[in-house]
């Protein structure tokens, strides 16, 4: 069974690397504030000084990092992955960046003859914990089979995209869609509490038709009762909408509505809600 690294816990991180641990993987964690690797050490996971001991050490190293600053600094910073890779190893960095960042890690991790693959993840806090992310791949073929047992512990789905960036592209394609969609929930919402509908006839109706969804289900009701405790960041979701309209631009795609929810979630960011949950953008709506 291969060793596993795993890089950055946070709410994403610590769960799946909770669940490789529970799985019988051997693992090696690392992460900035070092406290957070405590609870996985108790569960039997193994702690690294530094992102380059944990590379120097396992077969295959995961990422799951905030956004694409620390997926590069973990990567070509001092004592950095790329420091520790030796040839053949893998690299498997599963935060959500742009294509760019995507291509510039895996142009230096096969440099040095080791192997790369994205893998960004839909699916939030709770499917990380239940393992059921849809992993959405792109890289070195080879890596993603043999980290086939390690993706089937931590996801539902997986799917392979190509070469690298098709997987960051779909990754802010789905993204810019969801942010889209808390927008138009939360103007739903505002609108008809004005207009003294029912805030849970309104959830209720939406549920009964067309446009019922897992999202709507899930953050409706939190967005009613003004609870946002955090499953996805608020900073993440708008970094997502950043890089999408970004991408809009490279490929010379019109976005207005991607960049309007851009705007929505930039204030929401600005009027410090960044660290709380998504379902926050309903305060800047109202
Ligand atoms: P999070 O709770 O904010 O955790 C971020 C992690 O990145 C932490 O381990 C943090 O370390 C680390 N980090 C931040 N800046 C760093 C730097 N410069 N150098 C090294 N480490 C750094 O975020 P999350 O929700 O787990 O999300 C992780 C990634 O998954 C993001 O790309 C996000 O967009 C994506 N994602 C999130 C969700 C979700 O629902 N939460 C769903 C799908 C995808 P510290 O602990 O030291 O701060």
């Amino acid at each position: 069974m291969a060793t596993v690294g795993f890089l950055g816990l946070g709410i994403m991180g610590h769960a799946m690397a909770a669940n490789l641990v529970k799985a019988g993987f051997d693992v090696t964690v690392w992460n900035r504030t070092a406290s957070k690797c405590a609870t996985l050490v108790a569960a039997g996971a193994k702690q690294a000084a530094t992102p380059r001991e944990v590379a120097e050490s396992c077969d295959i190293t995961i990422a799951m990092l905030a956004d694409p600053a620390a997926s590069r600094e973990a990567c070509f910073g001092k004592d950095g992955v790329l420091a520790g890779l030796a040839q053949g190893r893998g690299y498997i960095d599963m935060s959500t960046v742009d294509d760019d960042t995507a291509r510039e890690i895996a142009e230096a991790v096969t440099a040095k003859g080791a192997r790369f693959l994205e893998a960004p993840v839909s699916g939030t806090k709770k499917p990380a914990e239940d393992g059921t992310l849809v992993i959405l791949a792109g890289g070195d073929r080879s890596l993603y089979d043999e980290a086939g047992p390690l993706f089937d512990k931590l996801g539902k789905k997986r799917v392979f995209l190509g070469n690298v960036g098709q997987g960051a592209r779909m990754k802010l394609v789905v993204n810019m869609i969801m942010g889209q969609m808390m927008v138009a929930l939360s103007e739903g919402l505002a609108l008809g509490l004005k207009g003294d509908l029912d805030g849970e006839q309104i959830l209720d109706v939406l549920e009964a038709g067309a446009m019922a969804c897992p999202i709507f289900k899930g953050k409706g009701p939190m967005l009613l009762r003004g609870d946002a405790t955090t499953s996805f960041p608020l900073k993440h979701m708008q970094k997502d909408l950043r890089l999408a309209v970004a991408l809009s631009e490279q490929l010379g795609q019109s976005l207005q509505g991607g960049s309007t929810a851009n705007e929505i979630f930039k204030r929401a960011n600005i009027a410090g809600h960044g660290d709380a949950d998504i379902a926050a953008v309903y305060r800047v709506v109202q």
